[in-house]
């Protein structure tokens, strides 16, 4: 039976419904729990990401892909209660955000050893929580270039997904050329690849998002809503007609099979202030409605948010 795997269990693809593929229920850099300065109480951090969530659904959003990484703040015992009280599915990753995230421990290991690990958050479970991964996060460091370790990392993804037929989603899709060779090495299709942030203000310019879809390469534009109108942008803001053409551009290319959009917002932001203003939800209230007054039509919409993250997000036997 096809499935893709929850925190709360597997399902059907054809159960996911509206998917946000690329979203934090919270993030941050690794250490930031140890900040006294940000700690919250469980109590405010279920009053900041419950409402989100329950507004989610509401809208008629079905999954939410929490991508957060090992050392970012993943919680998935904390994910498996919110999406039991909102009734929202929520898909947890393996993996890192990137290399430079990964702490010393997992930082100095293997490509067999994290692997391995991978492996078994996917097959067997994330600690004693009981769910499985439904995902595998990577990602190339901050200074343009895939370092040693996020290749060992991507190295050690690919295997993962190959071995249990779960995808991997990328946080950057520069330098695509050294992660296209590694999943080539390792025998990995490409459309089991999401190549994340393709549209953000800082990458969009070096992103060869093109090459990446005609290579079979899935590609993700899903930082919509960090636009530079907000009222205190962050650095990868864009101005939100540019962000918006440029994802017309692309599937008017004939690549709106290889597309997938998200928001990439975090419902309750951990040792940061966050991106005021910006939720997941802006799919429903903004990107949607802008994607209609362009022009776009619902089978589009259907295949952009329903049918592609099904058929990525499916384990692939
Ligand atoms: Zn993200």
């Amino acid at each position: 039976m096809s499935r893709v795997n929850t925190v709360l269990g597997p399902i059907p693809p054809e159960a996911l419904g509206i998917v946000a593929v690329h979203e934090h229920i919270g993030y941050g850099m690794p250490g930031s729990e140890l900040d006294t300065k940000w700690w919250e109480s469980p109590e405010q951090r279920y009053a900041e990401t419950v409402p989100k969530l329950r507004a989610f659904h509401e809208y008629g959003g079905g999954t939410f892909v929490d991508v957060t990484g090992i050392c970012n703040g993943r919680d998935v015992d904390y994910y498996r209660s919110l999406s039991a009280k909102t009734g929202v599915h929520i898909v947890a990753c393996t993996g890192f955000v990137g290399g430079d995230t990964a702490l010393p421990h997992f930082a100095r290991a293997s490509v067999a050893y994290l692997a391995e690990h991978f492996v078994h958050e996917i097959t067997v479970g994330i600690g004693d929580t009981g769910s499985r991964a439904g995902v595998i996060k990577v990602g190339v460091s901050r200074g343009g270039r895939m370092t040693e370790l996020d290749k060992r990392i991507y190295r050690a993804a690919a295997r993962a997904a190959c071995g249990t037929g779960v995808p991997i989603l990328t946080h950057l899709a520069i330098d695509a050329e050294n992660a296209v060779a590694i999943f080539h090495e390792e025998g990995l299709p490409l459309d089991r690849v999401l190549f994340g942030h393709a549209d953000d203000g800082v990458n969009a310019e070096k992103t060869r998002d093109t090459w990446i879809a005609e290579q079979g390469g899935r590609v993700g534009f899903d930082t919509f809503g960090y636009e530079t109108e907000l009222e205190d942008p962050p650095f990868w803001a864009r101005p939100r007609k540019e962000r918006l053409d440029h994802f017309l551009r692309f599937i008017g290319k004939g690549h709106l099979d290889k597309a997938l959009a998200s928001a990439d917002a975090n419902c309750s932001p951990l040792g940061w202030p966050g991106v005021k203003g910006h939720t997941v939800n802006y799919i429903f209230e903004d990107l949607i409605p802008d994607l209609r007054a362009a022009g776009v039509d619902e089978s589009t919409i259907t295949t952009l948010f329903v049918d592609n993250p099904a058929d990525f997000l499916t384990i692939r036997a």
